[in-house]
């Protein structure tokens, strides 16, 4: 499968080209043709020079069409996910069905004003006039995005800016290219107007960055680490940033809580997504009464997850995104083991795979869990109880979301109330969410500007108010 970038949706020759090859068995996918600095100029100067944004009806009509496009061709995309990534197809599959919610949601949001009307004769100085409120497009938004959901994360995107109305300069990540190149000609397909979309991949000192420092636009919409955000945080000047960053979440497990559900919710937090989720399982917190059970019912769950060839059905664990993110989830599992901490299941790596790892005794102060491991890693931590667990919660840089599993009602309003994160899910994995709930976290997690559907029209879109005598 060989690619383009796309200029303003026109195909972008170029003699430059990124290979993307499979990390389970090393294979080419494909191919992208690359742009260069002048390609960047000029996708933005198109977005700015759009003057004919789609009515909200034509939005929503291109939205929807996208949708069912994306449906008749969702296993043709979930195999696109899984050989560029090594995700396995149970996870490429949902994550479909994922972008099916984002862009059915933004279909329905395209047709909502949210426009609001305030009265001025409410005070002693007031006058007989009224003040109305509309949202009107940037000019140029640019989003760039990680190869962890390669297509739920640009559709996460995407989406929203086209409710909004605001042409948009895509970034997608160059390990898993080809998804979000794909997606945007679904979207062409679908309607959208070519200069409403430009989707340019090369290299970071003649794409990225002059997008996030070009004073022209209005929005740098980021997910990814921490290290590259912070990085456009000091790059960017003077302009709107949505930074949606990593990591490190835990799952608190209380003595009251109901092991098989606790157990469950672990497996699945740790291991889904091969525990490449910005919100997936990274530290146990389990109450040391309850600790010796858990952690052998874990085991024994783990083995309901075999790791291998991400491309047959039962394969619930594919790789990692290449060979170095598994050599370094090895390193840290090592490191730890150096520290005290023993290795009940797994650790063993075989190229990209890494399998379903189960960590007793580790140590609070390991790079394991106090920094953010990318990886179907399940480290299990004793705490002595609930003010233990949420000091130990809220004691690393990170502040995504968090997990709770407890069957007492006053002990999980403690944790909404105490834990410093973005989120909080009683007898639920971190990671739970729906496609259009607020979504996103604080501290080095993100600057607490939401997203999700309805959060991220908000941020796609300026709110205009004028007034007239009334
Ligand atoms: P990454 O290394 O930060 O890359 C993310 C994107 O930034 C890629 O498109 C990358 O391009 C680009 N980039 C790299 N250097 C840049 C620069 N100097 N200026 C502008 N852009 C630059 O992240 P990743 O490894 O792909 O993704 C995993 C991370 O994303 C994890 O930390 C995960 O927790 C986080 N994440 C967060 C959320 C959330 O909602 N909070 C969701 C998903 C993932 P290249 O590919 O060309 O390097």
């Amino acid at each position: 499968m060989n690619l383009s970038c796309y200029l303003a949706g026109k195909p972008i020759a170029s003699n430059r080209h990124l290979a993307v090859n499979n990390p389970y068995h090393g294979k080419a996918v494909g191919s992208v043709t690359l742009a260069g600095r002048e390609q960047t100029d000029a996708a933005i100067v198109e977005a700015l020079n759009w003057r004919e944004p789609p009515t909200r009806f034509q939005r929503s009509q291109i939205l929807e069409k996208a949708r069912n496009l994306l449906e008749t061709r969702n296993e043709e995309f979930a195999r696109l996910i899984t050989a560029e990534s090594g995700l396995c197809l149970r996870e490429t599959r949902y994550e479909v069905g994922r972008a099916l919610e984002v862009l059915r949601f933004a279909a329905m949001e395209a047709l909502r004003d949210d426009g609001q009307i305030f009265s001025c004769d409410v005070s002693p100085q007031g006058k007989a006039r009224k003040i109305f409120t509309l949202r009107e497009p940037l000019g140029c938004a640019v989003c760039i995005t990680p190869f962890n959901h390669p297509l739920n994360q640009v559709a996460h995107k995407l989406a929203p800016a086209i409710a909004a109305g605001t042409p948009v300069v895509l970034k997608p990540s160059e390990k898993t290219p080809l998804t979000a190149i794909r997606f945007a000609e679904l979207l062409y397909e679908a309607g959208l107007p070519g200069p409403m979309l430009s989707v340019l991949l090369g290299a970071t000192a003649e794409v990225a960055e002059p997008l996030v420092r070009d004073p022209r636009v209005d929005l740098v919409s980021f997910t990814g680490s921490g290290a590259v955000g912070k990085r456009i945080a000091a790059t960017a000047g003077y302009k709107r940033l949505v930074l949606e960053l990593g990591g490190n979440d835990p799952l608190i497990v209380l003595d009251d809580a109901d092991l098989d559900l606790a157990v469950a919710l672990a497996a699945e937090g740790s291991y889904r997504n091969s525990g490449q989720r910005c919100t997936a399982v990274k530290r146990i917190l389990v109450q040391e009464t309850i600790a010796g059970e858990f952690t052998r019912r874990l085991v024994g769950k783990s083995e309901e997850y075999p790791c291998g060839d991400p491309m047959e059905d039962a394969t619930r664990v594919g790789t990692v995104i290449d060979e170095q993110a598994a050599i370094y989830l090895e390193t840290v599992v090592k490191e730890s083991v150096a520290s005290g901490a023993r290795v009940l299941i797994g650790g063993d790596r075989r190229g990209a795979l890494f399998p379903p790892t189960v960590i007793a005794n580790v140590p609070r102060d390991c790079r394991m869990v106090t920094c953010e491991s990318f990886g179907p890693l399940a480290p299990i931590i004793t705490v002595r109880d609930l003010d233990d667990a949420i000091a130990l919660a809220n004691s690393t840089e990170y502040g995504l979301s968090s997990g709770v599993v407890t069957g007492s009602l006053e002990k999980a309003i403690a944790c909404v109330k105490r834990l410093r994160c973005g989120n909080v899910n009683i007898n639920e994995v971190p990671g739970y969410r729906v496609e259009n709930s607020p979504f996103g976290g604080i501290k080095d997690s993100g600057l607490g500007i939401k997203e999700g559907v309805i959060e991220a029209i908000k941020c796609f879109s300026f709110v205009k108010t004028f007034s007239l005598a009334w």
